[in-house]
């Protein structure tokens, strides 16, 4: 459990995390950063992106081989903008990808292909050569694809680490959608059908060339617990593998374990819990051999990387009273918050309430709803939710939103997809913004759809 100290700081990051929102707000509205061509903005603290980067890698810093240092790659799919991407590049991190166009974003961002990972479950015959050209590791889902591989292999050897991705079918999270390690889950070879595991271990013992061995059982919904239960099945079955090869005469086998990502983020107010210094803790616990020093550990994380760096700032442009329900109409919904807006149970969200000048509100409380612009009922970022009353003119801030919101848009009735910008506040308390995507115009939008 963390200590007294630990807490201390991380009441203090909270508070700072929320001063700089505030002063972001406060500037984007003042600066006009907010009109009426472009309601809608998504701002992501860099500061916070920073500052959580540097506590994965310290968290990590004494974890497997010391000659090969635990190699962080970030899930493309939960910030896919080239700029974000180069910071986490310059931050340390890697790439972990899962289509052509996120490898392209990767090696855009000037990610090196030693620090890339390939994921996808439906690699093409292309996609699988291209990758075993460039030295990317890669992680076969399913015998299918090994075959492929077998074939691929049969004239080079490959370059980078390829191992297979298994799922210890440990059972869902809180969001069967995002619950990888079920049973009968998509992803990954089972390890606990029958015969499955001795299949599994026939492969490497054929296949030599098989380093890495790969899992994932979860995003958001899934608690650290289970993560590092299927962090603790790889281990044992790389040292399974290992013990096998040598009592065959050859040297261990498997040196690379991708652990996947998954870490949950606290989606209920500004502090970071878990934190990624409680997930090390938890994992050399249930799995030491992982930290032992025989193997180089690769990470995978997404959400929580960028998730409480990110807010989605919209106008309210109308307010309106239904069936006794008062309604915020606003220019953040299904476009930007989508995940929200269909599955509202498993993606709640905060919304901060900002007067017309950026500033926190200060009216009354009360309960409303916060819909969004788009031409469904169920357009709503939140539902009977005691906000002070909001106005039109005011804006709505959706927090947490750093990961998987504005950088995924929804082309739902042809909103042009909004400007993220980026933002760190200098010594002088005045937030600079640069430009992470700007926003797309009406004739680029028309364009895209035909035009
Ligand atoms: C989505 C995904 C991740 C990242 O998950 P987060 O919950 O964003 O940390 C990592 N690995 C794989 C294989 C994924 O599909």
């Amino acid at each position: 459990m963390a200590d007294t100290t630990e807490t201390a700081a991380a009441d203090g990051a909270a508070a700072r995390l929320r001063a700089r929102r505030d002063l972001a707000v406060a500037a984007a509205v003042g600066r006009g950063l907010l009109d009426d061509t472009r309601p809608l903005v998504a701002l992501l603290d860099l500061r916070t992106v920073r500052e959580t980067v540097r506590a994965l890698h310290e968290a990590f810093a004494d974890a497997g081989d010391p000659a090969r240092p635990a190699l962080h790659t970030f899930a493309v799919k939960a910030g896919s903008l080239v700029p974000v991407l180069r910071l986490l590049h310059e931050l340390g991190m890697g790439a972990e990808v899962a289509s052509p166009g996120e490898l392209a974003l990767a090696r855009a961002a000037g990610v090196p292909p030693d620090r890339i990972v390939l994921d996808s479950p439906a690699k093409t015959p292309t996609e699988l050569r291209e990758a075993l050209a460039l030295g990317v590791a890669l992680n076969a889902d399913n015998p299918q694809e090994l075959a492929r591989l077998d074939a691929l292999v049969a004239d080079r050897p490959p370059r980078g680490p390829v191992g297979l991705r298994v799922n210890p079918q440990l059972g869902a999270g809180s969001i069967d959608a995002m619950s990888t390690a079920t049973a009968t889950s998509k992803f990954g070879f089972a390890l606990r059908d029958p015969g499955a595991r001795d299949r599994v271990l026939r492969a490497y013992a054929d296949r030599p060339w098989l380093t890495a061995l790969h899992c994932h059982v979860g995003s958001q919904g899934m608690a650290p617990e289970r993560m590092a239960a299927g962090a603790a099945a790889i281990v044992d079955l790389a040292e399974e593998i290992n013990a096998a090869a040598v009592a065959a005469g050859r040297s261990p086998q498997v040196d690379t374990l991708d652990i996947g990502g998954g870490l949950p983020v606290n989606f209920t107010s500004d502090d970071i819990a878990p934190s990624y210094a409680d997930f090390a803790r938890l994992l050399r616990e249930r799995a030491p051999v992982a930290f032992g020093g025989r193997y180089r550990i690769v990470t995978e994380f997404g959400r929580s990387v960028l998730a409480k760096a990110g807010v989605i700032l919209a106008r309210v442009e109308y307010t309106k009273d239904a069936g006794g329900r008062r309604i915020a109409v606003t220019h953040a919904g299904a476009q930007v918050a989508t995940r929200t807006v269909f599955a509202p149970e498993a993606w709640p969200l905060r919304v901060a309430a900002y007067d017309g000048e950026g500033r926190p509100a200060t009216t009354a409380p009360l309960r409303q709803d916060v819909a969004g612009p788009c031409c469904f009922a169920g357009d709503l970022v939140a539902h009977d939710r005691e906000l002070p009353e909001l106005r039109p003119g005011d804006h709505a801030a959706l927090l947490d939103t750093g990961a998987y919101y504005a950088s995924t848009p929804f082309g739902y009735n042809s909103l042009p997809r909004p400007a993220v910008l980026g933002f760190t506040v200098d010594p002088a308390g005045q937030p600079q913004f640069s430009t992470l995507r700007r926003a797309q115009t009406i004739e680029e939008l028309v364009a895209e759809s035909g035009g």
